[in-house]
């Protein structure tokens, strides 16, 4: 009796990641169609720290390697900075093991950063300077066209709150940018995917994880409570993080009060009428994400990744 029950539950267990790895897939195969992240002849280069996001990253693009109409190169590259403590046979075993191509970077910088910022003071602001710099230098020397990051949905959002909270300003991380130095263009394939689900398929496929705290420094506090904020929010009113992430993707110029990006001096009334156009005097009430389920809820028929979303459709890129 109890091996019935033990196997039912398996199957229900596989049953319900076969539609977390078919959702975060789709949405990875989404936004790199959405922002021509990764064309014909890319090699593209993927930051692996050896947290959950970073290897879901490289596994899901592996995946599409695999599937897509298009060829394009991977190689894993792994920034050593001699934090005490780093494990640094875990990632050489895995990429090995996995048959990925991959390079581990050694650059002490956390005696850098240790040396330069004083006690106390918060370090990642430099430490995180030096390892950009080291990737763009890395992604050069390799010849990659793109750099891969796995910062995913919430990651986003929380960047929105904090620039806005703290920094008086609208702006996030882009899912696709050109390098400080203009020399390669950064892509993050996560962006529709949420934290949760990275988190669940990390910890179903048993990636060998390196913990992120071994520089010392505590991560920072401001963002700890926007993501406390954003998960309270979650739980509480369904839906809200879905039209928040939503919002991000459609923008207003002329709803705002940005006077560069909307040309606010020179509108003249035009006498004609525009049913879609002003509704200075309405309270809006925007429903859409009202009765928001979340897809875990849903009964999602399983399938071939080739239906409406499908990732073999959405990843014709050429
Ligand atoms: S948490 Fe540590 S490793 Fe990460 S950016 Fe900050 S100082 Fe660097």
């Amino acid at each position: 009796m109890s091996i019935e029950i033990s196997a039912t539950q398996a199957k229900k267990q596989q049953y319900n990641f076969n539609k977390l790895q078919k959702r975060i897939r789709r949405s990875v195969g989404e936004a790199i169609q959405h922002y021509q992240m990764i064309e014909d002849g890319d090699k593209v280069m993927v930051c692996l720290s050896g947290g959950k996001d970073s290897y879901t990253l490289l596994d899901v693009l592996r995946y599409f390697q695999r599937i897509a109409p298009i060829r394009f190169e991977l190689v894993a590259v792994n920034l050593d900075q001699k934090q005490p403590g780093f494990p640094e046979h875990i990632l050489p075993e895995y990429l090995t093991a996995e048959g990925v191509d991959f390079r581990i970077i050694e650059e002490d910088t956390y005696s850098i950063v240790k040396e330069k910022v004083p006690a106390g003071k918060t370090t990642c602001s430099l430490c995180s300077r030096l390892r950009r710099g080291i990737l763009y230098r890395v992604a050069s020397e390799l010849g990659a066209t793109k750099i891969a990051l796995g910062h995913h949905r919430d990651d986003l959002l929380e960047t929105l709150m904090l620039n806005m909270f703290y920094g008086g300003k609208m702006k996030s991380m882009p899912p696709k940018l050109v390098s400080d130095n203009g020399k390669h263009v950064v892509i993050r394939p996560l962006v529709y995917c949420r934290e949760k689900d990275i988190a669940k398929y990390s910890e179903h496929m048993q990636f060998p994880i390196i913990p992120c705290n071994l520089c010392g420094s505590q991560e920072n506090l401001q963002r700890q409570t926007i993501k406390a904020m954003l998960q309270q929010w979650d739980r509480q009113f369904p839906g809200r993080i879905e039209s928040m992430f939503s919002a991000l993707r459609d923008v207003v110029p002329s709803h705002l009060a940005d006077p560069e990006l909307f040309d606010f001096k020179t509108i003249q009334a035009t006498g004609e009428s525009n049913p879609d156009g002003d509704q200075a005097f309405d309270h809006s009430t925007p429903t859409e994400f009202l009765n928001y389920r979340d897809e875990d809820d849903e009964d999602e028929a399983d399938g071939n990744a080739t239906g409406k979303h499908g990732v073999i459709r959405v990843l014709n890129l050429s």
